[in-house]
């Protein structure tokens, strides 16, 4: 009887270790076809404006001196900051991905970040003649102030792309020993089949992949690099929307220590 319990042992055994190296080989099989996605969705983003270029240059040695040589020009330096736009945020991944961005969490006062958003974001919801407001600023967080910075200009960056009436509201309050940061907006919204997707890398809800123009559609990582710096920083970025109402993306901060009276 013993013979056989050990018997039976060794064969349950045998196949655990069969199916551990087979989900070990699928896991590798699944990373690298994510690796070779990412590679393909790269390329493609970075051929369009160097083919925009190269059309653009072609058309301005047959005729350098055509009336239209300017508009060319202009062609020209977009496709480079689109290029420039893509190399960064490609870079930002590899970085972060490569453990080499450090948090560096300090006592950080959010009517100080407020007021350095509104220096770089008021301008750009002023031109679509949108509303752009921010709530809760007496808090403290203890955070990086780099990071919750670029988090931030990312979600109203996005808040204030695809939103075209109403306004854009970022928000603070305490919840717990942390605090709740929330981006809303009255735009486009987006639908139920995208939103768990919009935080992978490359997606774009309309799928177009046009050439990315400043300020126009981007490339799709910025939400991708809000992911990983929400994940750095101990927090999950979540979303929740409605079609055609808007969009919240929420994350939190450990609160900072009140000081004082
Ligand atoms: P992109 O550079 O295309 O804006 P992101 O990673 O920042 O890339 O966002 C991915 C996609 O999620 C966008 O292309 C857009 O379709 C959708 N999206 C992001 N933020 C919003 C928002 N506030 N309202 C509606 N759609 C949004």
């Amino acid at each position: 009887i013993r013979l056989k319990n050990r018997t039976a042992e060794l064969a349950a055994q045998l196949r655990f270790e069969k199916a551990e190296a087979e989900a070990a080989r699928r896991a590798a099989e699944a990373a690298s076809l994510a690796k070779t996605r990412f590679f393909a969705a790269a390329s493609h983003d970075l051929r369009q404006p160097l083919q925009a270029m190269s059309l653009f240059v072609e058309a301005l040695r047959r005729r350098p001196q055509a009336p239209e040589a300017a508009a060319l020009v202009h062609g020209i330096d977009a496709s480079l900051e689109s290029l420039d736009t893509l190399f960064g945020e490609l870079l930002d991944i590899t970085r972060i991905d490569a453990g080499g961005v450090e948090p560096r969490p300090e006592r950080l006062e959010i009517r100080a970040l407020y007021t350095r958003l509104r220096l770089h974001l008021e301008p750009l919801a002023a031109e679509k003649g949108l509303a752009l407001r921010f709530r809760g600023e007496r808090h403290l967080a203890h955070a990086d102030p780099l990071l919750v910075e670029r988090v931030l200009r990312n979600l109203l960056g996005n808040a204030i792309r695809y939103t075209d009436v109403g306004g854009v509201l970022v928000g603070c309050r305490r919840r717990g020993g942390r605090l709740l940061l929330q981006v809303w907006d009255t735009g486009i919204g987006i639908d139920a089949q995208s939103l768990p997707r919009v935080f992978d890398e490359f997606f774009q809800v309309r799928g177009m992949r046009a050439a990315p123009v400043p300020d126009g559609p981007g490339l799709g990582l910025g939400l991708a690099i809000v992911r990983r710096l929400c994940s750095l920083m101990g927090s999950e970025v979540r979303v929740r929307s409605r079609p055609g109402r808007g969009s919240v993306f929420s994350f939190t901060l450990p609160a900072g220590a009140q000081t004082g009276w």
